[in-house]
């Protein structure tokens, strides 16, 4: 039987492998075979060949321009929360001194007509 997508692997619990992708830094991308259970007998063994630098290296950096977009995406949303944040806070302050001026009687009311 020839090796490909329809192999399968048997671990050490007598279930079938899952297949799964690694993501650490020597070997992003590279899939291996794992125990079928979630914390089961420690089988583990390569399904793909080991990567040659430059594709290593290419992954990276594609890894490293979608982190980058991410940051930037988040950084945009913490702005637009900022700003909302930033509204709100200025409609309270617009609000509390238009009540203020109307409590303060006659010396806030001057303050405001000296000012304007
Ligand atoms: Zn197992």
């Amino acid at each position: 039987m020839k090796a490909g997508m329809s192999e399968t692997r048997r671990c050490f619990c007598g279930g079938f492998a899952r297949l799964e992708t690694s993501w650490t830094r020597d070997n992003p991308g590279r899939r291996f075979w794992t125990c079928c259970r979630k914390k089961g007998c420690g089988y583990f063994d390569w399904f793909d060949p080991q990567m040659c630098a430059r594709s290593k290296m290419i992954i990276h950096g594609l890894l490293n321009r979608i982190n980058k977009v991410n940051d930037e995406l988040k950084s945009s949303r913490m702005r637009e929360k900022l700003l909302g944040f930033l509204i709100v806070i200025g409609v309270l302050v617009a609000v509390l001194s238009a009540n203020a001026t109307q409590h303060n009687g006659s010396s806030g009311t001057k303050t405001v007509l000296e000012l304007a």
